[in-house]
């Protein structure tokens, strides 16, 4: 149930923060960069909870949330770095304790990072990616554990089961949900399904979550995908399918952040497929994205990592690329062609 380090690792942290929320009057909780509904949920379920333990919260996002993800701030005071540098440093300056949610490398919070780094103050990690990198002295890697919304929920519970209400329930379940795919990718396991029972016992209104997550398009947005399918490549004898997706046809769609999500996993509904891959062009960051996503062994954080600078998880993974997107096409290809040798 606790990942590889079992349960004594899980203990000792539990006591580690028990002893340092017990001393503490204020903190600030960060998630990554482009937030999805794992990292927002973990962050502000985590928020009201610290709250609630009359421990003064902040939640600094690196940058703001994509519209789908909009009504998980309503009623919350989150401040976003992009948008609120100095108010950032002052909550950063003032804060004993920061946690580090859904992510283990500073590089995934962008420019917040030199903040926290100049800072100095202890920091706590909870987080499911693999690999973790030493940033933090107290900290919890769980990737064995679908979601950082399923460990934090493990978290609460351990400390103080009574504080999880509705709200808490309702964030967590947002986040177990797209972290898993819909309860779908092999992360998913019986201890989840436990939890979500939980959940349910708080009230929480499973059809309204998945709908304001999922049932949410603009029809631009269903335009962009459309346009992406259409132009889906498939590479057969390898099992790869890739969209690619320039700064044009985005363009031509009024792209927002956050409009491109999900679409990556289309090219895995073709049989045979195993992995799927999207190329998105980004003139303001002068770079490609990329999402990698595999079925079975196909380890896309090794692709990720050793290929695009990238990494995640085994079966979902993103990376970057700095060359054009017809370059990035190309080493794509040899790339895969060698990797999957
Ligand atoms: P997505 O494709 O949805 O952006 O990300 C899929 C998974 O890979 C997520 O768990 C995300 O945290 C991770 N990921 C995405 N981009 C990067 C990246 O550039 N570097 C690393 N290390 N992980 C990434
Ligand atoms: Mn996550």
């Amino acid at each position: 149930m606790f990942g590889i380090f079992g349960f004594s690792m899980y203990s000792e942290f539990i006591q580690k923060l028990n002893k340092i929320l017990g001393g503490i009057k204020s903190c600030v909780i960060i998630p990554h960069k482009n937030p999805d509904a794992d990292a927002l949920g973990a962050s502000l379920a985590l928020s009201i909870f610290l709250t609630k333990k009359k421990i003064n919260t902040n939640v600094i996002l690196p940058n703001s949330p994509p519209s789908y993800l909009k009504w998980m701030l309503s009623g919350h005071e989150v401040i976003s770095y992009e948008e609120s540098p100095e108010e950032s440093k002052r909550y950063l300056s003032r804060a004993e304790i920061i946690f580090a949610l859904d992510f283990n490398s500073l590089k995934r919070i962008g420019l917040l990072s030199h903040e926290i780094e100049k800072n100095k103050t202890q920091i706590i990690m909870i987080d499911h990616h693999e690999l973790p990198e030493n940033f933090s002295t107290v900290f919890l890697s769980e990737p064995k554990i679908g979601s950082t919304c399923e460990i934090v929920y493990n978290i609460m519970k351990s400390i103080n089961k009574k504080f999880i209400d509705k709200e808490i329930a309702t964030y967590i379940y947002s986040g177990i949900l797209t972290d898993t795919g819909s309860f779908k990718y092999p992360l998913t396991s019986g201890a989840t399904h436990k939890i979500v029972s939980e959940l349910f016992k708080k009230g929480i209104n499973h059809t309204d979550i998945h709908e304001r997550i999922y049932d949410n398009f603009s029809f631009d947005r269903i335009c962009l995908l459309a346009t992406a399918l259409k132009n889906l490549k498939y590479i057969d004898k390898l099992g790869v399918a890739y969209m690619v997706l320039t700064n044009k046809t985005l363009k031509k769609y009024n792209f927002k952040r956050g409009d491109t999500e999900g679409f990556v996993n289309f090219g895995l509904r073709i049989n045979g497929v195993s992995l799927s891959v999207i190329f998105i062009e980004d003139k303001n960051e002068n770079l490609i994205k990329i999402s990698f996503r595999s079925k079975k062994n196909l380890d896309v954080n090794r692709f990720a990592k050793k290929y695009f600078s990238g990494g995640g998880h085994k079966n979902a993974a993103g990376g970057f690329s700095k060359d054009s997107i017809h370059e990035t096409e190309k080493k794509f290809i040899s790339s895969i062609h060698e990797f999957l040798k």
